[in-house]
């Protein structure tokens, strides 16, 4: 089953594939942001998914 992560905020597919990859490469490569909403990254080890915030105070 591919895994996709995607931006929870817009849905922005960051990544698609069968390789397993881990969270923290997909927004290392963003640069920690979405390209396409410009929201900042988290990596939410709950859902394990890459979700963005307004910012973590
Ligand atoms: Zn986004």
């Amino acid at each position: 089953m591919p895994q996709q992560i995607l931006c929870s905020e817009c849905g922005f597919s960051l990544y698609e594939g069968d390789v397993l990859k881990s969270p923290q490469d997909i927004i290392k490569k963003y640069d920690g942001k979405c390209p396409n909403c410009k929201k900042k990254l988290v990596f939410d080890h709950e859902t394990m998914l890459v979700t963005s915030t307004e910012g973590l105070s």
